[in-house]
């Protein structure tokens, strides 16, 4: 375990994840309803629209779409990286 810069707030915290914990549960909430997103609307095709339909910011779509379970939408959108 080592300290760990928070990708969400930015502070610093012992873990092994990315986010701290108070972010953690922001997360978790941002992404089922980006899971449901996917599932029930014919998904924006970039992530600026994504971003404007869920109301999640740019910057947290693109760190959730890193994720293995939207990797087949994620191939579809134009994500800078
Ligand atoms: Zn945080």
């Amino acid at each position: 375990m080592e300290f760990k810069k928070c990708e969400r707030c930015g502070c610093f915290f012992l873990s092994e994840s990315n986010v701290c914990e108070n972010c953690s549960s922001k997360d978790n909430l941002e992404i089922s309803k980006l899971r449901n997103y996917f599932e029930n609307e014919v998904p924006a095709t970039s992530v600026d629209s994504i971003s404007i339909d869920t109301g999640i910011t740019v910057k947290n779509l693109n760190r959730y779409l890193e994720n293995e379970e939207f990797s087949k939408f994620s191939s579809k959108l134009n994500i800078n990286t």
